[in-house]
């Protein structure tokens, strides 16, 4: 990792910290920092650590207006960015990282291009010939598949090599029982224990205490297993019963279709929310853009598929399709760059404190 600004502040403040050590028990950021010298491996760990719960600076009498301003929510944020272009494959990417919204613009405006020329070239070749209805009359189900599958298999590849350069410089030097160590983890993960701030909740907006910000994660996860869940249903119906889209109201796909894109909407509207209103301090801008900017392309994900759902038998149709179809291209592609790599930073941390926890305890 690049010796950089970010580093050099979260370095700053986290020598502060182990002297101080006030807020030991707030997160496992602080035992961490208190046992181990502020390197670059230590320091791009501890980043992922933190959940940006903001305990800390509400906390710190340390924090600004005092001469030390330490702030630790902010540096920590920063330094995440930071290692996401550190870590970015191919380092084309650091661009896309570094201007989210005109990333997003490129992106949409990509997959609309892409679409338009798929169905063009649909038409051309007559290639949905053998079942000519509802959305495989605009766009074959070959081509359709194909605009999501291309992006999603790079954007695999992408993501396995910039959480593998991650874990490679945070995991333990004897890192024994992985798959037993990730089974531990799960829990964590999946019910973003951390994000209760012990319970009381986090500092999301300001001062007060509030659960808001593990509510929408919840929502989040909650919607994208219901999208999933649709798309896979869409996929037994027309592979395994023989049916075509689109599929009554009273069907699965539609039902987990509906429930995903509603969870999904609620969620980034109330994530945009916490970002656009809450407290700026705390908050690092370009950590910021990089949420916002991931909250617009799954809102406009999940909008146009509801719309999608509504304008099915009208003749908006063909328009909606393609507008969801490209926003679900511009989202696979650009999944690597955009604030979804933090799922996979955030597990990693997880799991390396569930190994190193467990090897102190000789387990
Ligand atoms: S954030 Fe402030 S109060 Fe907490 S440990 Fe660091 S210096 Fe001390
Ligand atoms: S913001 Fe929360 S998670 Fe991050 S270091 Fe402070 S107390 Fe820990």
């Amino acid at each position: 990792m690049s010796v950089a600004k970010p580093f050099s502040e979260a370095q700053r403040m986290l020598r502060i910290c182990a002297i101080c050590n006030y807020c030991n028990g707030f997160c496992p950021v602080f035992e961490v920092n208190v046992h181990h010298p502020p390197t670059a491996a230590t320091l791009a760990h501890l980043a992922h650590l933190c959940h940006g719960c903001r305990n800390c600076f509400y906390a710190c009498q340390y924090a600004p207006p005092h001469v030390f301003a330490v702030n630790l929510p902010r540096a920590l944020a920063e330094l995440r960015h930071q290692v996401y272009l550190d870590r970015v494959w191919p380092p084309a990417g650091r661009w896309l990282l570094d201007y989210p919204f005109a990333a997003l613009l490129l992106a949409l405006t990509s997959g609309w291009l892409l679409v338009l020329l798929a169905i063009l070239v649909g038409t051309a070749f007559d290639l949905g010939a053998p079942m000519q209805t509802g959305f495989y009359r605009v766009l074959p189900w070959g081509l359709m598949s194909l605009i999501g599958a291309l992006p999603l298999a790079w954007s695999g590849l992408a993501l396995a090599i910039q959480w593998g350069r991650h874990w490679r410089s945070i995991r333990p030097p004897q890192a024994r029982g992985l798959m037993r160590a990730w089974w531990r983890t799960l829990p964590a993960i999946l019910s973003l224990s951390h994000l209760s701030g012990g319970g009381v909740g986090c500092n999301d907006r300001d001062a007060g205490f509030s659960q808001a910000r593990r509510r929408l994660h919840q929502a989040l996860f909650a919607g994208l297993a219901f999208c999933l869940a649709a798309t896979l249903t869409a996929a037994l119906y027309h592979h395994a019963l023989g049916l075509s889209a689109p599929y009554p109201v009273l069907s699965l796909p539609v039902f987990f279709g509906t429930a995903g894109g509603v969870l999904v909407c609620a969620a980034t509207l109330g994530f945009s929310w916490l970002g656009l209103t809450g407290d700026p301090e705390p908050r690092a801008p370009r950590a910021s853009h990089l949420d916002l900017a991931f909250a617009a392309l799954l809102l406009i994900v999940a909008a146009s598929g509801l719309a999608l759902l509504l304008g099915r038998a009208s003749a908006w149709m063909p328009g909606l399709l393609a507008i969801h179809l490209s926003s679900v291209w511009a989202l696979f592609a650009l999944l690597p760059y955009s604030k979804f790599l933090h799922a996979g930073y955030r597990a990693l941390a997880l799991l390396q404190e569930s190994l190193t926890e467990h090897e102190t305890r000789g387990d």
